[in-house]
């Protein structure tokens, strides 16, 4: 898929085709312009021969299984990219309905080196276009035609939105747009790594989707060991930043923290990010480790004591299931594993 192509191929169209365009696109999750019915077949011809809509993904879907599933997606330049799909049942036992959340990756690769993630450790290859981003959403769409589609998105696959913030955004306004896939701002999700820029930029943005924030350490000097480039930045000039957006929007914001054994899990580690952390619109999420490499995931019983004494210390906090483990779709663990199909 090419979006930009496709505006250009349509720019000779009447207005109208556009919006009968987007809805065969984003609504109704056409894989082929042959099902296009009300477009002109010539259009049709035109635009399957300039703009075809296939998506090649090297994963082989099977939505009658339970729980999440990943894809992997080549791209026109061969780059790989992994999207996940978190799949949750919610209601009562014999009404049972899914939620779909995506995982979005915003880049090949990831320039933030954190540690203990294995896109960080695989070094860096190019930006995500907007379109590449869309693609991804509309890839699980199209799997889940006939059963449910897709109702949040979280950009937190491989990659710093931050560090791709134009496009980024410009994915996040496609997405929320009711003319297109219609996702309501309160059902999109962003985590950074810390980048300063990108939380200030966000702050201005008509449009308030979730902030989230991976600190994963309470000192500047843990954190810098655990994540090497977004550890340059203060821990203190992240938090004026985050405050400041606060006061802009008035939004909660989450603070990722993944509990590393031997790591980052002692008490003296909880009790001094609950000084950090005590403030009525900071929300900690605790996130148990995916083993991906050189450290190991803290016990669940030193979880349980971490939680205990952020909440002893007035902080929000929660755990996060660890969806996904059992598919390796923690972020750090995307694209690594190819031979897991
Ligand atoms: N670059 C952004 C978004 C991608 S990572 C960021 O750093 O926030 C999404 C989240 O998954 C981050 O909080 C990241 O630290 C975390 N993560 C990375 N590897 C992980 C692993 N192996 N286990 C658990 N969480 C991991």
């Amino acid at each position: 898929m090419n979006l930009e192509k496709l505006s250009a191929t349509l720019e000779k169209e009447p207005k109208y085709r556009y919006q009968q365009v987007n809805k065969f696109l984003f609504q109704d999750y056409i894989s082929s312009w042959q099902e296009a019915s009300s477009l002109p077949q010539v259009l049709r011809e035109k635009l399957a021969k300039e703009c075809p809509l296939e998506i090649k993904s090297e994963v082989k879907i099977n939505l009658k299984q339970k729980g999440n599933q990943k894809a992997l997606i080549s791209l026109a330049d061969g780059a790989l990219i992994e999207t996940v799909l978190i799949s949750q049942k919610s209601g009562k036992k014999e009404n049972k309905e899914a939620r779909y959340t995506v995982c979005v990756s915003t880049q090949v690769g990831c320039p933030m080196a954190c540690t203990f993630c294995a896109s960080g450790l695989k070094g860096f290859t190019r930006n995500l276009s907007f379109g590449e981003m869309i693609e991804q959403v509309v890839f699980w769409n199209r799997a889940l035609k006939g059963i449910g589609k897709v109702d949040n998105v979280v950009f937190m696959g491989m990659g710093e939105p931050f560090l791709n913030y134009q496009e980024f955004i410009k994915a996040v306004k496609f997405m929320n747009n009711p003319e297109t896939m219609n996702i309501g701002a309160r059902r999109l999700s962003v985590s950074t790594a810390g980048i300063i820029s990108g939380i200030k930029r966000l702050a201005g943005e008509k449009i308030q989707i979730n902030l989230a924030i991976s600190l994963h350490a309470p000192t500047d000097s843990l954190r810098q060991k655990l994540m090497p480039v977004a550890g340059k930045n203060k821990i203190e000039d992240i938090l004026r930043a985050v405050d400041n957006y606060i006061k802009k929007t008035g939004r909660r914001v989450m603070f990722e923290y993944v509990l590393i054994k031997a790591e980052n899990d002692s008490e003296q580690n909880a009790l001094t990010l609950a000084k950090l952390m005590a403030k009525p619109l900071y929300l900690v999420n605790l996130i148990p480790y995916n083993e991906t490499g050189r450290y190991r995931a803290s016990q669940p019983e030193t979880i349980k004591k971490f939680k205990e004494i952020l909440e002893s210390k007035g902080v929000a906090t929660t755990v996060r299931l660890s969806f996904g483990a059992e598919i390796e779709a923690a972020c750090g663990q995307l694209k690594n594993r190819r031979a897991h199909k």
